[in-house]
C-alpha cells in the first residue's frame, strides 16, 4: 500500500530540498510531478485538482520561497495536505457513548470483509475495553453467513470470554432478528451489540431499503461501511451511495494489507465526507488497525 506513491512523493520532495533556493517555476512544476503520481496512485481527480492547488497556493508565498530552507517548507505544506486529505490529524474513534446496550450496525457489499471485521472489532473492544459483546447476522439470504458469524463470535470467545452470538432461528426476517438481538442484549447486560448486515454483489434499492429500515429500528450509534482498499476507486463510489442512502458514520478499510495503490484511503473523506475509523490488514482476527492519517502521511513521504 502506497509505495509506488511514496517512491514518487519523496522523490520529487528530495529534489526540491537539493535546490538552495526555488522559484514559483520550481514550485509549478513540482505539483505537476504530484499531480501525475497521485492519479497513478488511483487518487479521485477532484481530491487531485483540490490538494495542487491548495499546495502551490501556500507553497508560492514569500515566506516559503525566501525561507532559509524553502524544500522542507514545502515538504512541511504537502504533508499537512496529506493528512488533511485523510480525514485530518488525529483518530476518529468509535462512538460507544449511548446507553448500552450501543447498537453498531455494519453495512457493505458482499465480499468486502464485513463479516470478518464485526469478529475484529468484537475481539478489540473486549479485550481492551472489557466489553460484553452479542454479535447477531442479519443475512436472512445466506444461511451460511450467519453460521460464519457464530463461528467467528465462538473464536473471539475462546480469546476474552465476551463474546456470544444471537442464537439462529429459522425465518426471522432481518428487522426481527434485529429488534431480538437489541431485547437480548438487554435482558442479558451486554455493553454492545454488532449487527453484521447482507451484503449484495452490487449496490441496488432493496439492499438499501433494508439497511434504512434496519437503521430506524435500531438507531446505531455508528453505521460503518466495510470497503475493500483493493477495489480502489470503486471502494470510494461504494462509500458514496451507501452515504447518500443511508448515511454512515465512518469507513473501516480492509484489506490494507494488499498492494492497492492507496488512492481509496486519500479520497474517502473529501468525496464521502466519512472519516476512515479502522483498517483491516489481514485475515487474523487480531489485524484491525485505528486510522491515523499523520502515520499514514508519514509514511507516504518516506
Ligand atoms: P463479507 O462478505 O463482507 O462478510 O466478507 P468476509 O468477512 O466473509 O470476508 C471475505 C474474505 O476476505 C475472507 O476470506 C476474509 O478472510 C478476507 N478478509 C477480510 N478482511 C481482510 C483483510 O483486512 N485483509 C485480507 N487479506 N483479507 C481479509
Amino acid at each position: 500500500m502506497f509505495d509506488q506513491l511514496s517512491g514518487k512523493m519523496s522523490g520529487v520532495l528530495e529534489g526540491l530540498s537539493k535546490n538552495g533556493k526555488l522559484s514559483e517555476a520550481d514550485v509549478t512544476e513540482a505539483m505537476r510531478e504530484v499531480r501525475l503520481a497521485m492519479l497513478e496512485a488511483d487518487v479521485a481527480l477532484p481530491v487531485v485538482r483540490d490538494f495542487v492547488n491548495k499546495v502551490r497556493e501556500r507553497a508560492v508565498g514569500h515566506e516559503v520561497l525566501e525561507s532559509v530552507s524553502p524544500g522542507q517548507a514545502v515538504a512541511k505544506i504537502v504533508n499537512d495536505a496529506l493528512i488533511d486529505a485523510l480525514g485530518g490529524a488525529g483518530v476518529a474513534p468509535l462512538n460507544l457513548s449511548a446507553v448500552p446496550p450501543v447498537p453498531l450496525l455494519m453495512v457493505g457489499l458482499q465480499g468486502s470483509g464485513k463479516t470478518t471485521t464485526s469478529g475484529k472489532i468484537a475481539l478489540r473492544l473486549s479485550s481492551r475495553e472489557r466489553k460484553k459483546i452479542l454479535l447477531a447476522s442479519l443475512d436472512v439470504q445466506r444461511p451460511a453467513a450467519q453460521l460464519q458469524l457464530q463461528q467467528l463470535a465462538e473464536r473471539v470467545n475462546a480469546i476474552t470470554g465476551l463474546v456470544k452470538s444471537l442464537p439462529i432461528v429459522a425465518g426471522q426476517s432481518p428487522v426481527g432478528i434485529a429488534k431480538r438481538a437489541l431485547e437480548t442484549a438487554r435482558r442479558e447486560g451486554y455493553d454492545i451489540v454488532i449487527l453484521d448486515t447482507a451484503g449484495r454483489l452490487s449496490i441496488d434499492e432493496a439492499l438499501m431499503d433494508e439497511v434504512r429500515e434496519i437503521r430506524s429500528v435500531t438507531n446505531p450509534a455508528e453505521t460503518l461501511l466495510v470497503v475493500d482498499a483493493m477495489t480502489g476507486q470503486d471502494a470510494v463510489n461504494t462509500a458514496k451511495s451507501f452515504n447518500e442512502a443511508v448515511g454512515i458514520t465512518g469507513v473501516v478499510m480492509s484489506r490494507m494489507d494488499g498492494d492497492a495503490r492507496g488512492g481509496a484511503a486519500l479520497s474517502m473523506k473529501a468525496i464521502t465526507g466519512a472519516p476512515i475509523k479502522l483498517t483491516g490488514s489481514g485475515e487474523k482476527l487480531e489485524a484491525l488497525e485505528e486510522f491515523h492519517p499523520e502515520r499514514v502521511a508519514g509514511r507516504i513521504l518516506g
